[in-house]
């Protein structure tokens, strides 16, 4: 590698920018990348600069923003890493307001990708505007909740690809390109979830709408109410415009069968987890915020760094993270924007995340079953074992779209489908006994009904996970494929990794150099 360094150095040129050969790890330290070329340009003529030089060389290079993924989508070892979070727009400010007009009559946003969702949510509420929908976690970079489709729990929104409308981004021949969802219709359904393979994206415009009130609502309900009723479950979803459900197993052990755990490792019978409660988090619009409330800014979960919170472990912490989650206000009013984070992380946490997608069909069958199939396995390992496979169960809701790779996907149809989708995220520490069989298991059930992963979370463990994602996005591969080589924006396979070349397949040999 040293001598490749010199060979980049040299191709790069002294304007810079400079680069290094550094390690890398993700944010909950799952992917650890010995070796790799480390890049942070703060201009797009750097940028440029870097992508020919990969070219010339054949060396791969992948943006990276935040590194909050759990998936293998970073640059492979030995390859570049280009940081985007230090790059400023050249014609612009980095976050730019435009007023609706003629093509489009709506507000819109352009942000450089390096932005962070908390600087742009400070934004959007200074100028009175909104997004529908948006994760729990404030410390992403908008680049790449763009490229993993990051989701929200909002039932008539998107994940963060549905609201592109415009993009530039740096090809592989390293020419700034502009595309438009009014000029390039069939492209931009390939460029709204791209898992970096579609160049360095530079800046995105958004849709975005006007301020918003929201009144947020704490809930703490018994399990059986809502897993185990499929019409309740149906109900509460769809009449909120946001309903989050998470669910931290064996919280409801009471003191005595919590002495008796912790004499001889022994759940009684006593315990039920039907009997465990459920944190159900709502949203509903408001016209106006009534008396004897203000509107609050974000409201963060006050867990101390951990997602599912407090320091506890092994399987009494389901309790001390419910009592946690109860000390959130049980009802409060917020700028929209502001109501959907709960989490203010630390620079890496202890808990990884696999999640899985599935369609949801008109009766909530489909989740129905999901929940619980998942809490009979969590409660069998429960009271058998004595552990938990997981820390939290946390399904969310979104609508999807017409978007080649989106998880959330017109294109991915079942019977009587709602036009929605469920994601199930499931955190435990990555070494957690049981976590990835459970993982497994629940996607196996589920293969014949489309079942997909969550680009952005451990799903690279699961056997037989490639060939689930493409039987699951079938021609959807081809048709991203396709338009990813008639747009000439990477015909050479630059932008690709090993893991990615699996699934999408490699580059034909004639295109092997840019
Ligand atoms: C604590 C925590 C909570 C989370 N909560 C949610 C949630 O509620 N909902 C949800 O859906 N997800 C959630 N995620 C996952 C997260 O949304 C995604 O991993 C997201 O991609 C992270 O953004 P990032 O800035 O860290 O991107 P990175 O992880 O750095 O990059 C992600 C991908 O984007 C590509 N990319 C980034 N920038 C560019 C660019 N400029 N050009 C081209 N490609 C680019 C990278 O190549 C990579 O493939 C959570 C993650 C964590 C750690």
């Amino acid at each position: 590698m040293r001598s490749q360094l010199s060979l980049l150095e040299y191709l790069i040129g002294q304007r810079g920018p400079r680069i290094h050969i550094r390690q890398f790890i993700n944010w909950d330290k799952t992917i650890v990348i010995d070796n790799l070329f480390y890049v942070k340009p703060a201009t797009i003529w750097e940028v440029a600069r870097v992508i020919k030089a990969a070219s010339m060389t054949g060396i791969h290079v992948r943006a990276t923003g935040a590194g909050h993924t759990r998936s293998p989508l970073y640059p492979d070892e030995g390859h570049i890493m280009m940081d985007v979070r230090a790059l400023k727009r050249h014609d612009g400010p980095d976050m730019e307001l435009h007023r609706p007009n003629q093509v489009r009559p709506y507000y819109t946003v352009t942000a450089i990708t390096g932005v962070y969702e908390y600087d742009l949510n400070d934004f959007l509420v200074k100028n009175g505007l909104s997004m529908l929908s948006q994760p729990l976690n404030v410390n992403e970079t908008v680049g790449g909740m763009l490229a993993l489709s990051t989701h929200g729990s909002t039932w008539n929104a998107p994940t963060w690809s549905g609201y592109v409308v415009e993009m530039r981004l740096m090809d592989a021949r390293g020419r700034l390109r502009r595309f438009t969802i009014e000029s390039h219709t069939e492209l931009m359904k390939a460029l709204m979830c791209n898992l970096g393979m579609m160049g360095i994206m530079y800046d995105i415009t958004i849709q975005v709408n006007g301020t918003l009130i929201a009144k947020v609502q704490n809930q703490f309900i018994p399990l059986e109410d809502l897993f185990y009723n499929q019409t309740n479950l149906r109900e509460t979803v769809t009449s909120h415009f946001l309903t989050e459900i998470s669910w931290y197993p064996f919280n409801s052990v009471t003191p005595e069968e919590e002495e008796v755990f912790l004499h001889n490792n022994t759940v009684l019978d006593s315990w039920r987890v039907g009997r465990d409660l459920v944190w159900l988090r709502t949203i509903v619009l408001a016209d106006s915020v009534p008396d004897g409330y203000t509107i609050k800014g974000p409201g963060f979960l006050p867990t101390g760094g951990s997602l599912s919170g407090g320091n506890i472990t092994g399987i009494l912490r389901g309790k001390a993270t419910l009592a946690i989650a109860k000390e959130l206000p049980s009802v409060s009013y917020h700028y929209l924007v502001d109501a959907f984070p709960t989490l203010n992380i630390p620079i890496h946490g202890s808990e990884t995340s696999a999640a899985f997608v599935l369609n949801i069909d008109n009766q909530f069958s489909r989740p129905f079953r999901a929940f619980q199939f998942m809490t009979e396995k969590v409660e069998r390992q429960i009271k058998t074992m004595g552990s938990s496979p997981l820390n939290a169960f946390l399904p969310r809701f979104l609508q999807n779209m017409d978007c080649l790779l989106c998880f959330g996907n017109n294109g991915i149809q079942q019977d009587d489908d709602s036009g929605r989708s469920m994601v199930i995220d499931f955190l435990a520490p990555p070494t957690q006994f049981g976590f990835y069989d459970t993982a497994a298991d629940f996607v196996h059930k589920f293969r014949q009904e489309k079942i997909r992963p969550h680009w952005a979370k451990r799903h690279t463990d699961i056997p037989g996970i490639v060939d689930i994602i493409k039987e699951t996005y079938g021609d959807n591969i081809n048709k991203f494929t396709k338009l990813k080589f008639d747009s000439g924006i990477d015909r050479c396979g630059i932008f690709m990794n090993k893991y990615l070349m699996e699934i999408f397949g490699r580059p034909q040999n004639y295109f092997k150099w840019c």
